[in-house]
């Protein structure tokens, strides 16, 4: 909502000052066709690689934290929102936790997460033992567009 790429760069900031953590590598930006419902603005999305000390559940309460100083609000499911922040992959964690599940339970099928990803990470490989570049093959990338962050 607003102007979303400034919205990215706010949460950016943010995430700089995340105590014992450090920001690593920052995607290029994406413009994204909205998923589920399409009458709202398009998306920015973008992935960040975060070295962190914190433990997956105290960082996803620190991603929350942002969010709502952000203003993010919930009100509609996949509908328009200030910020998201989702955490894709904690090295090879797998967890079941209410407040987080990782992997993300749907990186795997989003164009959106896995091009930028791609952009950073361009040598991983997927928890099914998949490359990243393989799968990412599979996918219709024609829904997200590249845009210039500067
Ligand atoms: P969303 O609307 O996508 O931001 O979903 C947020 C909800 O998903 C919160 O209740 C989180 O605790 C939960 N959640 C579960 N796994 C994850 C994850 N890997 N990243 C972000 N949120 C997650």
């Amino acid at each position: 909502m607003d102007d979303p790429k400034a919205q990215i760069m706010c949460a950016l900031t943010h995430l700089k000052k995340i105590v014992n953590t450090a920001v690593k590598n920052i995607s290029p930006f994406y413009i994204t066709k909205p998923w589920g419902i399409a009458e709202q603005p398009d998306f920015i999305n973008a992935v960040v690689l975060l070295e962190t000390t914190l433990s997956p559940l105290k960082l996803i309460h620190v991603l929350q934290e942002i969010e709502n100083k952000m203003g993010r609000k919930k009100v509609q499911r996949n509908g328009p929102r200030v910020i998201d922040l989702d955490i894709i992959f904690y090295d090879n964690f797998i967890l079941n936790h209410d407040d987080l599940t990782l992997p993300h339970p749907r990186y795997s099928d989003r164009a959106f997460v896995l091009q930028p990803l791609f952009d950073i990470a361009p040598q991983l490989i997927l928890p099914n033992g998949q490359q990243l570049r393989d799968h990412l093959a599979t996918l219709d990338l024609s829904t997200i567009t590249r845009i210039e962050t500067q």
